[in-house]
């Protein structure tokens, strides 16, 4: 078991298996497979049943069948037009014989001896004589069920098989991490049987065993995670923010609005957890617009009034920019300093953040430039997996303290799933959007009503206002794995193609603006810039597009391709329109005439509510896809699934009983505990 679990040396790569050479590495690697471990986890995708065979005279044309026959005689030919090499086999049963053929494996001959009895699964055709053949069928020695995994050019099933067979001392070998009790408790299958029997099954019960387990293992180690970190919270400590019910109310009353009643009353709920030593841990959820930015804003000023710092990390440059912005509006007139971090910071800049009241920036600039004396608050947006390991780094350690940490999310998470996913926090929900807005239109626009929407969104912008267009990703065909920079190169040309038609084509006297995730910083923050101001009539996007962007004269969204998108991002896209007094629009455009899809982008259009689309695309997707997911550690679940509620119940009552006993009295379990982090963290 050294190998599979060698952590002082990492893990054992997969070069070190027979057959793979540089070529299969970099085709294995496109398949996410490095090590051996990523391969014992690489589950198949489905089984071919080869246990029960048909008869030669029960095959038909035109599906994949399975026969069972003996070789009666076997040849290598030449194929006269394409000079390719031809195996022709001719095999019987009872009930009959038939022919078979091979492309280019004229090795076969040396395997089908005459006489030999063999399972053969494949499609029968009739051949340019009319006669019926099995044409590339798969041979198997005995009637099993075969996995069939994900394959990728050169790549196939039969490779993959070859080397999980080559890991299957290892698998015996393992070691049950899960306690005894545990595993009886929920009649789990040992982690041992669990690989073998999903690599390498007998039935189909062993296989649903096998998932269970495995299942099982998915949820019970991320719950396990949040419940030690849970544990971890409840101990910590940060600096005392005594609440200046005066600043309050001056802050409120400098307002141009007036707080919603839960924007009343997440702001309490969250003074008053500051206010205290024991370390505030809290996620604020609201839908896109619901006005969280301001909520926050009035836990840093309390923050300052105490002389605390508070950092504010955006997930990209142009929200922070944006922050950035409404920070000096809404807080400077209360005496707060506050400074935009980015990449472009000068030396000099970074060393005097410690003079500034709130700091804002990327997570990713601010956890590489700096330490901060001072620091009272952490504000994290649309990132919450943020432990307390991280925030130590944060901050020069002198009196044990860590900063009162505070996530916000729009990704509308249905409760009960929100419970089990943020078990580790406290949750402020702010349930309504401001009021005095008006209902966003949405209309779904087919083929045939395209110029109708163009006429209408030119009229709109005649009238003042802006509008978003986003386009998704060109699709590729077949099964390659898009790495960031591919990614992005997809986006950028997809965009590109919107762009360059909108200008020359439709809108061709309007401002067009493009914006992709291939733009340096710079650029993209120019372009916002000419957004904000109005110099721009139009934004092309992509759908990397940053979900927070606020640009209140924008009145139309027009999503390309809608069907591309699931329903809580399509949802995330409409937010950025009605975010003033003017009426807005969505026009969803789909080309497709599938019935599915329309029903779908449907219900978008007739439903406002970011949970009630989270909910039907929970329903319709899976959980999979719900956005702000994979962030959360749950998108990385690949047996289990978010709907299965007892299966999560079970886990979630062995996680507590685990962490009860303490970990440490369960090395094995703790040991993969590890482990299991560290992959999560990376995904
Ligand atoms: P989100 O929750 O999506 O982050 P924001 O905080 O960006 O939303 O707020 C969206 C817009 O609504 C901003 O322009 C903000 O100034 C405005 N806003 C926030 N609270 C209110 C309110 N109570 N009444 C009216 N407008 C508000
Ligand atoms: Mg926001």
């Amino acid at each position: 078991m050294e190998l599979l679990f060698d952590y002082k040396n990492g893990k054992k790569p997969i070069r070190s298996l027979q057959g793979v050479g540089e070529r299969v590495v970099l085709k294995l690697a496109t398949l996410g497979l490095h090590s051996i471990e990523d391969l014992l986890y690489f589950y198949p995708r489905k089984y071919e049943d080869f246990t029960n065979p048909r008869s030669i005279s029960e095959v038909v044309l035109g599906i994949r069948q399975i026969i069972k026959a003996r070789v009666i005689s076997i040849n290598n030919g030449i194929s006269a037009r394409k000079r390719m090499k031809l195996t022709n086999a001719r095999v019987a049963d009872e009930s009959g014989q038939l022919d078979l053929i091979w492309f280019n494996q004229p090795f076969l001959v040396r395997l089908l001896v005459p006489g030999t009895t063999w399972l053969f699964a494949g499609m029968a055709e009739r051949d340019y004589k009319g006669k019926t053949t099995m044409v590339s069928p798969v041979i198997e020695r005995e009637g099993r069920l075969v996995p069939i995994y994900n394959e990728t050019a050169g790549l196939t099933s039969k490779m993959l098989r070859n080397l999980t067979a080559q890991i299957r001392p290892l698998i015996k070998g393992l070691k049950d991490w899960l306690p005894e009790e545990t595993r009886r408790d929920n009649k789990l299958t040992g982690i041992s049987d669990a690989f073998e029997l999903i690599h390498f099954p007998n039935s189909i019960e062993q296989i649903s065993a096998a998932k269970k387990r495995l299942a099982f293992d998915e949820l019970f180690f991320l719950l396990l995670q949040i419940e030690l970190s849970k544990r971890e919270l409840e101990q910590t400590k940060s600096p005392i923010c005594k609440v200046d019910d005066d600043a309050v109310q001056k802050f409120k009353d400098s307002l141009p609005f007036t707080l919603t009643n839960s924007q009343e009353l997440a702001i309490n709920e969250i003074l008053a957890d500051i206010a205290l030593r024991k370390s505030m841990n809290r996620l604020l959820e609201g839908d896109v617009g619901s006005g969280k930015t301001i909520v926050a804003a009035a836990a840093a000023l309390a923050a300052a009034n105490n002389g605390y710092q508070t950092v504010w990390m955006a997930p990209t440059e142009i929200l922070a920019t944006q922050h950035y912005y409404s920070f000096e509006r809404y807080l400077k007139p209360h005496g707060l300093k506050c400074c935009l971090l980015t990449g472009s910071t000068s030396k000099a800049m970074r060393a005097q953040i410690n003079e500034f009241n709130l700091i804002v920036g990327t997570q990713a600039v601010i956890q590489e430039s700096v330490r901060f004396k001072n620091l009272g608050l952490l504000i994290v947006d649309e990132q919450h997996r943020f432990g307390v390991k991280q925030r130590n780094l944060l901050v020069s350690q002198k009196d044990g303290l860590i900063p009162h940490f505070l996530a916000m999310t729009a990704t509308p998470i249905p409760r009960t799933l929100a419970l089990t996913i943020y078990g580790d926090l406290d949750i402020s929900l702010l349930k309504s959007v401001p009021t005095g807005r008006k209902l966003i239109i949405s209309k779904l626009v087919d083929a045939g009503s395209r110029q109708k929407a163009y006429d209408f969104i030119k009229k709109e912008i005649k009238s003042g206002r802006q509008a978003f267009v986003v386009c998704p990703l060109i699709e590729e065909s077949g099964p390659i794995q898009l790495g960031q920079t591919r990614l992005d190169f997809q986006e950028k040309k997809a965009a590109l193609a919107e762009y360059e038609k909108l200008q020359n084509q439709i809108f061709s006297d309007l401002r067009i603006g493009l914006l992709h995730g291939k733009l340096k910083p710079k650029e993209k923050e120019e372009t916002m810039s000419l957004f904000r101001e109005g110099k721009i009539d139009i934004l092309v996007c992509t759908a990397v597009i940053e979900v927070g962007i606020d640009i209140p004269n924008a009145t139309v969204m027009m999503i390309e391709s809608a069907e591309r998108f699931g329903l809580a991002q399509l949802h995330q896209f409409r937010g950025r329109v009605g975010r003033a007094e003017h009426q807005s629009y969505c026009f969803v455009f789909t080309d497709s005439s599938n019935d599915s899809v329309f029903e779908r982008l449907h219900a978008f259009t007739r439903t406002n509510s970011g949970f009630e689309l989270a909910e039907l695309d929970l329903q319709i997707r899976g959980p999979g896809q719900l956005a702000g997911l994979k962030q959360s550690g749950f998108g990385s679940l690949k047996l289990a699934s978010l709907s299965d509620i007892d299966l999560i119940r079970q886990a979630k009552a062995a996680a507590l009983k685990a962490s009860e006993i303490g970990i440490d009295n369960f090395p094995l379990l703790k040991a993969q505990l590890e482990r299991q982090a560290e992959i999560t963290h990376l995904a």
